[in-house]
């Protein structure tokens, strides 16, 4: 019998479903039983091709839609996105393994507001009018024209919208190619974009290794790229773009600070440190996986970090009281497992976790390094699994120096009660997404995304539109023309 994970088909071009089994078949595992529920294709050229004429062809009419128009259809599919909510998180868990008590309020919630906030935005996107005595210019902002979005594997259905709604909202077209660990929810988004009433040809999905995501990036018909992914694809994928003078956004990846101070509410610090590092089992770019903490709460922060931290339900994904999940492939695992054992031989001392959980799946025990030192490889290094290091410091100008001293500059976080201390550290840490007193949040309200290393413009807010849009200003003479000769 088919699994109710396995789509209709492994590719969705121009309002609906296509295959072409001559691609290469990529398996879709289960992560919490190994089981193989899916397969779907690799695009071969002729799917590449077809996505990318359709979406050219498309996005010349719906650039011309009222922003209203475009708007209007955005907010249906976040409310159809809403109305399904159990069936997508349940499919989201399939794909990634993550805990449905997880993916029930954060995945595809997290869609449907990014579709409909810039569902919201789509008819307020002007331009100016700059008077210049009689004459006066104006300006115009326009779509960009074809939008490739690539995913990583850790937020399918997020990462989906949260490219294609800013990009749809702008008047552009997209092709969308996920993650080839978890294609399974993207193809969903496409579903109910068109059942929402998006025109065919606008939000494409084809799946697919790096190499269908590099043959998008060097057509000279995308006009931008949006990559979520590592540091060393970001660094492929830009150049690829700059060769063709295409715009980018780069959301990469991180070993954020997370910085905790004496004074801080030793609850609250415990609970920032465990969002910022074991949610989805710590497989999110933004975690803060270098956890500073100031030499007088130390021992306390440790204890009771150690103590909540044993109470993780590790289990059935499915089963809602479970609140722990598998890395999501065997692969993942073993490249986590890999650097806990590099930080128990570098000396750094383990406090609980550190191995593999004696379960069915690729689970990861959460894990807790203390007396973890700046040159650690544990410490440098991107690990995306659940392993927290903690890093003693003693005054705010050590911390800062430390902290900022990485090539990544994703996220930081700041737990203290003074309130000019917490503005002042955050004001010196070198990273684009930030917290006071919390870790993790991420409305789609707020900017998001990187400096340094980890990225290339932002992710939602209104910082958005200005990645998926272009201005086009318009110089109007209300006298003669005049010239030299
Ligand atoms: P990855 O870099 O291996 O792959 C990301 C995507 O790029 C995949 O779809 C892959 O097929 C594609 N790809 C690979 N090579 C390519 C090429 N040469 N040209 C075009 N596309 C190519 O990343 P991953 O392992 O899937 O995800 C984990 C990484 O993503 C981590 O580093 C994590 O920090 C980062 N991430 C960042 C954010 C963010 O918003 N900043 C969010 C989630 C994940």
């Amino acid at each position: 019998m088919t699994h109710p994970a396995q789509p209709t088909a492994s590719h969705f071009i121009n309002g609906t479903y296509v295959e072409d089994t001559e691609g290469t078949p990529i398996p879709v595992i289960y992560a919490a039983t190994g089981e193989q529920i899916a397969t779907v294709y690799a695009a071969t050229p002729s799917i590449v091709e077809q996505a990318i004429v359709t979406a050219k062809e498309a996005q010349k009419e719906w650039a011309k839609m009222t922003g209203t128009e475009r708007g209007r259809i955005l907010r249906r599919a976040a409310d159809i996105i809403r109305e399904r909510n159990h069936e997508l998180s349940v499919l989201e868990t399939y794909d990634t393994g993550k805990p449905l008590q997880e993916t029930l309020v954060a995945d595809a919630t997290s869609g449907a507001d990014a579709l409909e906030y810039f569902g919201g935005l789509a008819a307020s996107l002007t331009g100016e009018h700059i008077p210049m005595g009689e004459d006066w210019v104006y300006t115009v902002r326009e779509a960009l024209g074809l939008c490739v979005g690539i995913g990583a594997w850790n937020y399918p259905t997020q990462i989906a919208c949260w490219k294609g709604a800013p990009a749809l909202a702008c008047g552009n077209s997209m092709v969308f190619k996920p993650s080839e660990t978890t294609p399974l929810c993207a193809l969903k988004v496409a579903e109910i974009l068109h059942e929402a009433g998006l025109p065919a040809g606008l939000y494409n999905v084809i799946q697919g290794l790096g190499e269908v995501g590099a043959s998008l990036v060097t057509d000279p018909r995308v006009d931008k790229v949006s990559l979520t992914g590592s540091v060393p694809t970001g660094k492929k994928v830009y150049a690829a773009a700059a060769a063709g003078m295409k715009h980018v956004t780069m959301e990469l990846g991180g070993k954020s600070p997370l910085v905790i101070f004496d004074d801080a509410d030793l609850e609250n610090a415990v609970s920032g440190a465990i969002n910022a590092n074991f949610y989805s089992s710590g497989q999110v770019c933004s975690n803060g996986t270098r956890v500073f903490v100031q030499k007088g709460i130390k021992e306390k922060f440790l204890a009771r970090l150690a103590e909540r931290t044993a109470t993780a339900k590790l289990g059935d994904p499915m089963d809602e009281s479970v609140n722990f999940g598998p890395m999501v492939t065997e692969n993942q695992m073993n490249i986590v497992l890999g650097y806990i054992e590099k930080g128990k031989e570098e000396g750094a001392r383990l406090v609980c976790g550190g191995k593999r959980a004696d379960m069915e799946g690729y689970f990861v025990e959460p894990t807790i390094f203390a007396d973890v030192t700046d040159e650690m490889t544990i410490a440098r290094e991107e690990i995306f699994g659940p392993v927290l290091s903690v890093l003693e410091f003693e005054t705010e100008e050590e911390v800062v120096a430390r902290a900022n001293d990485t090539e990544f500059g994703l996220s930081a976080g700041v737990f203290t009660q003074d309130i000019s201390r917490a503005h002042r550290v955050i004001g010196n840490l070198e990273a684009g997404s930030c917290f006071i007193n919390s870790y993790n949040d991420a409305p789609v309200e707020a900017p998001f995304g990187g400096v340094k290393a980890s990225g290339v413009g932002r992710e939602n807010s209104k910082e958005a539109i200005k990645h998926f849009s272009q201005v086009k200003s318009v110089y109007v003479r209300m006298g003669d023309c005049e010239a030299a000769f």
